[in-house]
C-alpha cells in the first residue's frame, strides 16, 4: 500500500522505480540533430545529469565538457549513514568513466576560475579556455562563516558540518564513535533554504538510534533556526517524541549566536546556552563560490545569495547573463534543494537547451519530481514525495496532484526501497 502510494504521487505508472525514467521520457521532445558546444561545471548530482543527457538526447552533435576538479564524487545521500558505520564512503563514491566512454562527454578534472558571460567562455585553474554556445552552472553549495565562532584553531577545527561529503563526514563519524552514553552531541539546522530539508532531522534521528544501540544511550540536541520542523514534519515528530524519546531534544526558533570550541558552548540567539560533546554545526548555505564570490565573473549579476533562474530552460532570469544555465542547488526557485530533484531539473535544461540550440521551442509545460527517504532506525525508514508542475500564472514550479505526501511512519519496507531509490538515482546520474 505504501510503494503504490509513493508511486502515485510521482504520477507514475510503472511498477518499481523506473520513474526515473517514465516520468522524463513523456515530455521528451529533444531531437538528435542538435549542435553547440556546451560547457558544464560541477559533476555532482545536478551537473552530471545534465552533460549525460545532452549527449543522451541530443546526440553526436553535442559538444559536451564537464568540468569538475574531483576525479571521484562522494554522494552526500546516504552519508548520514556514513556517520553511524553503516556504510563506508568508498560505497558512497561514483566517478565519471562511463560519461566518458558510453556518453562522449569530455571531462576536465579543473575547477572553473572565470567566466566571461560576453565573450561566453570559460577560465579553468590550468589555463585552459573553453568556449561555449552555451554554459550550465552547476557548482552546489558554499556556506556563510558560524557567527561568533572562538576558542584555539584546533578546537575550532573540531566543529564540521559534515554537509558535503568528504574529510568532514569522517571526523564527525570518528567524534561520534568517541562518544559514551554520557556525552551530547549538538545539531545546529540553519535557516531555510538549505540542502536536503528533511537531511539534518534524518541526522538527529540515525544517531540517536546509533547512541542508543552501541553506547548504551546518550543526548542528542537539535538546535533549529527555523519555526518549526520543515519537512515530514509527522514522521518526524513521532521519530523525536516516541522512536527516540529519551535521546532527542528538539529546540525550534533557536539560531546559533555564539560558539565556543574550548568550552563546547553554544548560545542561541534567544540566549539558550548548550553544552555537548560533539558539535555539528551546519551554517547558513549560499550558492557555490563560483556563482557567489567576486572576481569571477558573476557575482554583480546576483541580488541574492542564489541564481533566479527562469525553470522552463534554467537560464538566468539576468539579461547580462543570457545563455548561462544554472541548476540544483545554487539555482534559485521554489523546488527543494536536494539530489532528486536536481537530477530532474537537469533533464528539463538538458531538453531546452537541446531545443534552444536548434532553434526550437522548449517544453512549456515541464515536470519534476522529488523524493527524499529517511533512515529513521538502522532498519526503518520513512519517506516524502511530491510533483511540480510549471505554473504559467507565477512562472514557478508548484506541487501538483496531492502535494507533499509523506510516508505514514517508517517501516523496514520504506528501507528496502530506499536502497533500490538510491540505486536508480545514481545509476540515472552516472551511468
Ligand atoms: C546529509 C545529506 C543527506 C542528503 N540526502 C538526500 C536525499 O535523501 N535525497 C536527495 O534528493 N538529496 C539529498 N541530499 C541533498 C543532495 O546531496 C544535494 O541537494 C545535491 O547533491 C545537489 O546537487 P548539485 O549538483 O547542485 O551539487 P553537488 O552534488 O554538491 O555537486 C556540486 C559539484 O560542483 C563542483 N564544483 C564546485 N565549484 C566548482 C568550480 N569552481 N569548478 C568546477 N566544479 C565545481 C563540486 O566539486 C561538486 O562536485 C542530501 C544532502 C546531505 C548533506
Amino acid at each position: 500500500m505504501e510503494r503504490r502510494r509513493f508511486l502515485q504521487n510521482l504520477g507514475a505508472t510503472a511498477v518499481g522505480f523506473s520513474f526515473l525514467k517514465s516520468t522524463m521520457a513523456s515530455q521528451l521532445s529533444a531531437g538528435a540533430d542538435a549542435a553547440g558546444r556546451v560547457v558544464v561545471v560541477g559533476g555532482g548530482m545536478a551537473g552530471t545529469t545534465v552533460a549525460k543527457y545532452l549527449r543522451f538526447w541530443g546526440g553526436t552533435g553535442m559538444d559536451v565538457t564537464l568540468v569538475e576538479p574531483n576525479a571521484t564524487y562522494y554522494s552526500n545521500i546516504f552519508s548520514n549513514m556514513v556517520l553511524t558505520g553503516e556504510r563506508t564512503l568508498s560505497q558512497l563514491s561514483f566517478n565519471y568513466n562511463i560519461l566518458k566512454s558510453k556518453y562522449g562527454v569530455k571531462v576536465q578534472n579543473y575547477s572553473v576560475k572565470a567566466i566571461d558571460p560576453v565573450g561566453k567562455k570559460v577560465t579553468l585553474s590550468n589555463g585552459t579556455i573553453l568556449p561555449y554556445d552555451r554554459l550550465v552552472l552547476a557548482p552546489g553549495i558554499d556556506f556563510e562563516p558560524l557567527p561568533n565562532l572562538t576558542g584555539s584553531a584546533a578546537n575550532q577545527a573540531k566543529i564540521v558540518h559534515a554537509w558535503k561529503a568528504g574529510e568532514q563526514t569522517v571526523s564527525l563519524q570518528n567524534q561520534i564513535k568517541a562518544m559514551t552514553s554520557k556525552d551530547t552531541f549538538i545539531l545546529t539546522i540553519p535557516p531555510a533554504p538549505y540542502r536536503c530539508p528533511p537531511g539534518p532531522y534524518e541526522r538527529a534521528c540515525v544517531v540517536a538510534d546509533y547512541l542508543k544501540r552501541t553506547k548504551g544511550g546518550g543526548k542528542v540536541i537539535v538546535l533549529d533556526a527555523n519555526p518549526r520542523i520543515l519537512a515530514e514534519p509527522l514522521n518526524f515528530t513521532k521519530a523525536f517524541n516516541e522512536t527516540h524519546k529519551g535521546i532527542i531534544t528538539y529546540v525550534p526558533n533557536a539560531p546559533i549566536a555564539s560558539i565556543n570550541a574550548d568550552t563546547m558552548k553554544i548560545t542561541t540567539t534567544s540566549g539558550g546556552i548548550y553544552t555537548g560533546k560533539v558539535i555539528n554545526a551546519i551554517p547558513t548555505h549560499k550558492a557555490g563560490n563560483l556563482i557567489t564570490q567576486s572576481g569571477i565573473g558573476l557575482n554583480n549579476s546576483l541580488d541574492s545569495k542564489w541564481a533566479a533562474v527562469n525553470v522552463l530552460s534554467y537560464e538566468s532570469t539576468n539579461p547580462d547573463l543570457a545563455g548561462i544555465h544554472i541548476i540544483g542547488d545554487s539555482s534559485s526557485t521554489t523546488q527543494p534543494k536536494a539530489g532528486h530533484i536536481a537530477n530532474a531539473e537537469a533533464k528539463v535544461c538538458a531538453d531546452a537547451i537541446i531545443q534552444l540550440l536548434k532553434n526550437g521551442a522548449v517544453n512549456p509545460v515541464p515536470m519534476t519530481n522529488s523524493s527524499c527517504f529517511t533512515p529513521i532506525t538502522k532498519t526503518t525508514a520513512s519517506w516524502l514525495s511530491v510533483v511540480y508542475r510549471y505554473d504559467p500564472a507565477s512562472k514557478s514550479m508548484l506541487p501538483a496532484g496531492n502535494g507533499v505526501t509523506e510516508s505514514n511512519g517508517a517501516t523496514s519496507e520504506n528501507f528496502e526501497d530506499m536502497l533500490k531509490w538510491f540505486n536508480n538515482l545514481m545509476a540515472d546520474t552516472f551511468a
